[in-house]
């Protein structure tokens, strides 16, 4: 039998794990998603006849009363009329899911404005029915991995790791890859073992693989399943309560700090504790949608953001507007005209297509009611782009308004991560706060990329430049709310540029929690070293 092969890689998430090799193909989101338009009224044909087939399942056992209704909505969909509609929206270029939400919400909106009770009343079943054919036409993700492998391939999409049922363990070992990159911010955030730039080598299918986060190693059995199960998950599990300080950590001079977590998948709240954080700092909502259906159905996400509100309660929750594009590809996104994964990112993004923005910031909107929501714009440069979004918001308001629904107006503000923007802090009059997203910053300051090519943003060599930004921007800020959600804040090192900078918000991955709260008491607020310590 073959001796242990290793191999060095990259560490990108601590903790070791052990298990099967998985070696995954590499999926081309952007060739294989880009639909002929006569593909993608096929799947509209196919996500209403599945829509009717739930339906007609759905009418079986009803009542007569229930009945009538699914009826009425079995009769909906099968109107020519509204396939038509919707059809011709998409010949003008708009993406099938939006061409589908902006008919039926034509309708809604007839209905609503009726002089009729009754045809009031019919608003819902056709808001229903939207709903429904929007859940089948998200599509079918790509296929998960077994249990508790190890993920092996030159790179992973962000949506097959949030696809995955990560319980059993298992880790990811990265032919290249980035320490930076989204997917390593969310092992990081699940406690997974990751190594990247591992380079290629060869493995075969099933045999046992050890990953170690923690030295960046990688350890291959040639032959029998000989290397000892670690069980990764225990280490870190603990990490993630805190006492219950209500998130305020007092630096050894006094000082108060807030800390609240980053929120990746919306699940992850279940293994935080709520009293022990100031709240959500950061939450990315791009990665609770998984396609561009996802992104079109207000509902789905009106529901998402207020369960993150509810299990807040009083704390507030930062939740920021999806930030795709770049290594944060959304499936079916680039059947978008003059959109790719490549093409613009976060508020230019959004602000190039405001069917995207307008659904959000309603879904927003209505969630506010449920706790104290701040929404924050991804990737803003310009203060124009701030004062368009705040315009978006405003509109949805009154329309909500006119509809009756209630909402609440949240506070607006903007991740500095772009240097242009950092350098110009004082004349985004129109955010209401700032935080830093030092994983941007540092990429685009020092010409790097996320994607592992370039220099390595958490280098030593990259972190005076970031800080002096950091530090700069910070004073630009004029006494508006100011903090810091790039994963810079979790490290411990980092912390006294960070205090002595300013900063006094720090928002963390929640295995983070304890190493930074324990870093924070031993510090004065100016970032030295307390005395005794
Ligand atoms: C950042 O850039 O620092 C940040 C928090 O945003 P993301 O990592 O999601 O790009
Ligand atoms: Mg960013």
């Amino acid at each position: 039998m073959a001796g242990p092969f290793r191999v060095k890689a990259r560490s990108a998430s601590p903790g070791i794990a052990t298990g099967p090799v998985h070696l995954a193909q590499q999926r081309n989101l952007t060739a294989s998603s880009r639909l002929q338009p006569a593909w993608r009224y096929d799947s509209l044909a196919a996500a209403i006849e599945t829509a009717i087939g739930e339906l007609e399942h759905l009418s079986q056992g009803a009542d007569s009363e229930s009945r009538d209704i699914i009826d009425f909505q079995i009769e909906v969909l099968h109107d020519p009329t509204i396939a038509e509609a919707t059809a011709s929206r998409m010949a003008t270029g708009e993406n099938v899911a939006f061409a589908w939400v902006n008919t039926l919400d034509g309708y809604i909106r007839e209905l609503e404005s009726s002089e009729e009770e009754q045809m009031r009343a019919r608003a819902v079943d056709i808001l229903d029915i939207k709903n429904r054919v929007l859940g089948a036409l998200t599509g079918t993700p790509a296929a998960d991995f077994p249990a508790g492998s190890v993920f092996v391939a030159p790179d992973m999409e962000p949506s097959r790791f949030l696809a995955h049922d990560w319980s059993a363990g298992g880790g990811i070992v990265l032919f290249n890859g980035s320490a930076v990159g989204h997917v390593a911010l969310l092992a990081r955030s699940r406690s997974i073992p990751m190594v990247v730039s591992a380079g290629p080598f060869t493995a075969s299918d099933g045999h046992p693989i050890q990953v170690d986060g923690d030295s960046g190693e990688i350890v291959l059995q040639g032959g029998g399943p000989s290397i000892p199960a670690v069980d990764s998950q225990v280490t870190v599990a603990s990490d993630r309560k805190m006492d219950s300080d209500d998130g305020n950590v007092l630096t050894a001079d006094g000082v108060q700090i807030r800390l609240f977590v980053n929120i990746n998948d919306p699940d992850e709240i279940a293994s935080v504790d709520a009293a022990g954080v100031g709240g959500v700092g950061l939450m990315r909502s791009e990665f609770a949608v998984m396609s561009v259906a996802d992104a079109a159905n207000e509902e789905r996400q009106f529901a998402i953001y207020r369960r993150v509100l509810e299990w807040a309660g009083e704390k507030p929750v930062t939740i920021r507007m999806f930030d795709i594009g770049g290594d944060k590809p959304l499936s079916g996104l680039d059947d978008l005209p003059a959109l790719s994964a490549t093409g613009p990112r976060g508020i230019r993004l959004l602000l190039a297509r405001p069917e995207i923005a307008r659904i959000q910031a309603r879904a927003l909107l209505r969630s506010a009611v449920s706790g104290t929501l701040a929404v924050m714009l991804p990737m803003v440069t310009f203060p124009s782009e701030v004062e368009q979004m705040r315009q978006i918001f405003l509109d949805q308001a009154s329309q909500l308004d006119r509809r009756g629904i209630p909402y609440r107006m949240p506070s607006i503000g903007m991740m500095v991560e772009v240097p242009a923007a950092a350098l110009m802090l004082d004349t985004f009059t129109a955010a209401d706060f700032f935080s830093f997203g030092t994983n941007d910053l540092a990429q685009y300051l020092i010409a790097s990329a996320r994607d592992g090519s370039g220099f390595e943003t958490q280098d030593d060599k990259a972190r005076p430049a970031v800080l002096r930004l950091l530090e700069q921007g910070a004073k630009l800020a004029a006494g508006k709310p100011v903090g810091i959600c790039g994963d810079m804040a979790s490290d411990p090192e980092c912390l006294p540029s960070l205090l002595a900078a300013g900063l006094r918000h720090f928002s963390v991955a929640p295995a983070r929690l304890r190493a930074i709260r324990s870093a924070i008491v031993g510090l004065n607020a100016d970032g030295t070293t307390a005395a005794g310590e």
